[in-house]
């Protein structure tokens, strides 16, 4: 990937996940550059395409483009970062992100943004007023 390309990805971000929010400079891990429509699936490699992605969102959410909705049952897509605001499909409750439609109970089951590890590292951002970012 171009290096110019990463770059507009990193700073359009804000450098936090563009999926649960968590930034970058508190990670162990370094963050990736994900396709939010994988290449598999006909998605390309360009601005339109990619968003930042923290190792957990990243891992769980794969190639895949959607799940079933939790509650429904309905084949339903992941959030879109490039395309939907994440305070329409998802807020903060406490320590949890709860989701707000479809696309994001099956974006919140699916990246697994309430596994408890996550949660944990959660609690300390807020405590230490880094999160939300
Ligand atoms: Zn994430």
């Amino acid at each position: 990937m171009l290096l110019a390309l990463r770059q507009a990805v990193l700073e359009r971000s804000g450098e936090k996940c563009e999926y649960c929010l968590y930034p970058e400079a508190f990670a162990f891990l370094s963050f990736e550059i994900e396709h939010v429509v994988a290449e598999k699936h006909g998605g390309s490699t360009t601005l339109d395409n990619l968003a930042l992605s923290c190792p957990y969102c990243n891992h769980h959410k794969g190639t895949d483009l959607g799940s079933l909705d939790p509650e429904t049952g309905q084949l339903t897509p992941f959030f879109n970062p490039r395309t939907q605001s994440w305070t329409d499909h998802f807020r903060l409750d406490g320590d949890l992100i709860a989701p707000l439609t479809p696309e994001g109970r099956g974006t919140v089951a699916i990246l697994q943004f309430n596994h408890p590890d996550r949660v944990q590292e959660r609690q300390r951002l807020i405590q230490a007023g880094e999160y939300p970012p």
